[in-house]
């Protein structure tokens, strides 16, 4: 039994104070449904920020956790173990066949760490270029990427030197991209930065750099991984391979990890020169192999595309005054307010939706890509309402 009673104010009592919080307590989830404390339920248009793309407590996650927690939960990557073995195999299945090697991790900001690394050992050089707008994650190198002073002002002495360039300025990344630079990282569409996606000719042309200068071209596709964009990853748009691939929130069906992928056929790293005690546990490899393995077999990739498509056209058919544009693909979108997004935030969850800001201008879907037909309507009409009551 979950006493309830006091938990905000134990939270409270103790929480870093890092995350300002919503006064909302979530107890159970169910595919695209949440429920708090005294049983109201919420559609969960956030997928826990980016991360139930099978919805929550999917019975296949279920299985395979259940199943791997009563075989092996640890096993460090000193050893050899066959869950680890048929993650690999899966991983190579959804990626290009030049993207074979893989650091695994568990969490986003590690697989930044992870691919900076790769980028640094295999190239020997150490620029790093990175775009306005964008988002990597919060230690220390990942966060010298991240864009909005807002995150990085206060620790700027600690970190590598990045020159972020305007995101989708090809020239400008012509003229940051050097023989000096170790890599470029971008997202293909930028999530928190207010889901703004990359043109197909900018990451067509970023490719084109990268092998002139031989800076390795790193795609984080952190937010954007495994079928939320309708494609497994975000860079096919564009129909590029990327040499660095950094994946973690939907990778694992909701258990925490993160994956850095490279071409084989720059090598491997060198024994020690990076590692990580949970990297490529039994119990998040078991999780993320079930969530892949069903994405395929219930063709949920197309159908974030689908969705994704009915979603803008119902949204944009309501001609809202308060809206300026609606941007995305898939099932991650972004609607930008005129105005602040937060007073909409609260309308949408009192009307049982929870739902993401990105800046402080846009509202951001990300919701489960098994959402169903009726939920989603439901979303679009709470925003119609909520819209109309706060705009
Ligand atoms: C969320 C996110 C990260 C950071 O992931 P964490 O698991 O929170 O460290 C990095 N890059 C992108 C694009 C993200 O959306």
């Amino acid at each position: 039994m979950i006493d309830t009673q006091n938990i905000t104010q134990i939270e409270d009592s103790h929480t870093s104070g890092a995350y300002p919080k919503r006064p909302l307590i979530l107890v159970r989830g169910s595919g695209s449904t949440v429920w708090d404390d005294t049983g109201k339920s919420y559609i969960d248009a956030t997928s826990g920020q980016g991360v139930a793309l099978l919805g929550h407590s999917h019975p296949a996650i279920v299985e395979a956790i259940t199943q791997q927690a009563s075989t092996l939960i640890t096993c460090p990557e000193i050893f050899y173990n066959d869950q680890r073995a048929r993650l690999y195999e899966q991983l190579t299945l959804v990626l290009p066949d030049e993207i074979n090697r893989f650091f695994l991790c568990n969490s986003g900001t590690e697989a930044i760490e992870g691919a900076l690394k790769v980028a640094r050992l295999l190239t020997k050089r150490t620029g790093i270029v990175a775009t306005m707008r964008g988002f990597h994650g919060r230690t220390l190198g990942a966060l010298a990427l991240t864009w909005n002073p807002k995150y990085r002002k206060q620790f700027a002495a600690w970190q590598p030197n990045v020159s972020h360039i305007r995101y989708d300025d090809i020239e400008a990344a012509r003229q940051a991209i050097t023989d000096e630079t170790a890599a470029v990282v971008v997202e293909a569409i930028q999530g928190e930065g207010g889901v703004h996606p990359a043109s197909v000719e900018y990451l067509q042309g970023l490719r084109d750099i990268c092998d002139e200068t031989g800076a390795l071209l790193i795609l984080d596709e952190i937010q954007t991984g495994f079928g939320r964009t309708g494609r497994w990853f975000g860079f096919e748009q564009a129909e590029i391979v990327p040499d660095v691939v950094t994946m973690a929130k939907g990778i694992a069906g909701g258990m925490p990890m993160g994956a850095v992928a490279w071409r084989g056929a720059f090598g491997q790293l060198s024994g020690g020169s990076h590692g990580s005690t949970f990297g490529g546990n039994p119990l998040a490899c078991a999780a993320a192999i079930a969530s892949m393995v069903t994405l395929r077999d219930e063709n949920l990739v197309q159908q974030a595309s689908e969705k994704g498509a009915w979603l803008v056209e119902q949204l944009q058919n309501l001609d809202l005054e308060q809206v300026r544009d609606i941007r995305g693909r898939g099932l991650i979108i972004g609607i930008e307010i005129k105005g602040r997004v937060t007073p909409i935030l609260q309308a949408l969850q009192e009307r049982g939706i929870l739902a993401l800001p990105a800046g402080n201008t846009v509202l951001r879907l990300l919701p489960p890509l098994i959402i169903a037909q009726d939920d989603m309507q439901q979303i679009v009409d709470a925003i119609k309402e909520g819209l109309r009551s706060e705009g």
